[in-house]
């Protein structure tokens, strides 16, 4: 038997509230039903947008919840060989291009219809090999090229909670970023490589990354990576039923307790007591 491995995988760009506890108390549970393992991943890739006071929120807030995790906490921002390492994989394997594409030559190539996200044109697809080596001192990310990837793997699935036997569709995500201009490296692929170094078993997370799913699928299968099953938990919404997010300042969980708030009566709010 394979011990349960889950995750909670926060990134620190502000404090959390109660979507993120909810999600982190269904991992927890998760493990604790199955007698296995719980660990916190630090997603902080993002160095414009991270700040070290909201890595210190996060182990308060959860603390105050009554979570236990492992120790030490994988942080992204340490780690950044392992990604580099994956990307060279996929370079090698000829499955991802350098994107020259500033968000201004996207957007006036997209033709996606008003409001949703653009899919990635493809335009640095098409450059020739010349021109791509003559551009490549001016900054660029490195964009997954999906139709060539799933040629080489063939048809993915993976197993969903919710929905069972999902086929995987990386397609209609179009040429993700894989590596970042200013990250060299993205969620896509950070995710994908420490899920599986950790040796997640069930990654426990919102519904709104149910399509990336299809990407990391992708990813797993061309770095002969190991497929986790899948937990897609639907989001907790407002009072006027739309999605909770930083964003829309949701409460935090600092401000409730500073309100007085006690965790029992937000777990019991959630449903976990
Ligand atoms: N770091 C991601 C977020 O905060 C979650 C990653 C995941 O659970 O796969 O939205």
């Amino acid at each position: 038997m394979i011990t349960v491995v889950t995750r909670f995988a926060p990134s620190p760009t502000g404090r959390l509230h109660l979507g993120h506890a909810f999600s982190a108390l269904t991992a927890f549970r998760f493990a604790g039903v199955h007698g296995g393992r719980f660990l916190l991943r630090i997603e902080d890739i993002d160095t414009g947008r991270c700040r070290a006071e909201f890595v210190d929120g996060i182990f308060e807030d959860l603390a105050w919840l009554g979570l236990t995790w492992e120790a030490p906490v994988r942080r992204q921002s340490e780690h950044m060989e392992d990604y580099a390492a994956a990307l060279a994989r996929l370079q090698a394997a000829g499955v991802v291009y350098p994107c020259f594409c500033t968000r201004a030559d996207i957007a006036a190539a997209a033709t996606a219809p008003h409001g949703a996200q653009p899919l990635y044109p493809g335009t640095c697809r098409a450059l020739d090999a010349q021109t791509r080596a003559r551009r490549m001192a001016e900054p660029h990310a490195w964009r997954l090229d999906v139709a060539r990837a799933a040629a080489i793997t063939g048809p993915l699935s993976w197993h969903d909670a919710v929905q069972g036997e999902i086929a995987a569709t990386p397609e209609t995500e179009g040429d993700v970023v894989l590596a970042r201009k200013d990250a060299g490296t993205s969620y896509h692929l950070s995710v994908t490589v420490d899920d599986a170094l950790q040796g997640v078993t069930d990654v426990v997370r919102g519904e709104d990354l149910f399509s990336a799913t299809h990407i990391h699928r992708l990813l797993q299968g061309l770095l002969s990576l190991p497929t986790p099953r899948y937990h897609h938990h639907p989001l907790l919404t407002g009072p006027e039923g739309k999605r909770l997010a930083k964003r829309d300042r949701a409460e935090t969980l600092a401000e409730l307790r500073a309100r007085g708030v006690p965790p029992e009566a937000i777990k019991h709010q959630l449903g976990f007591a």
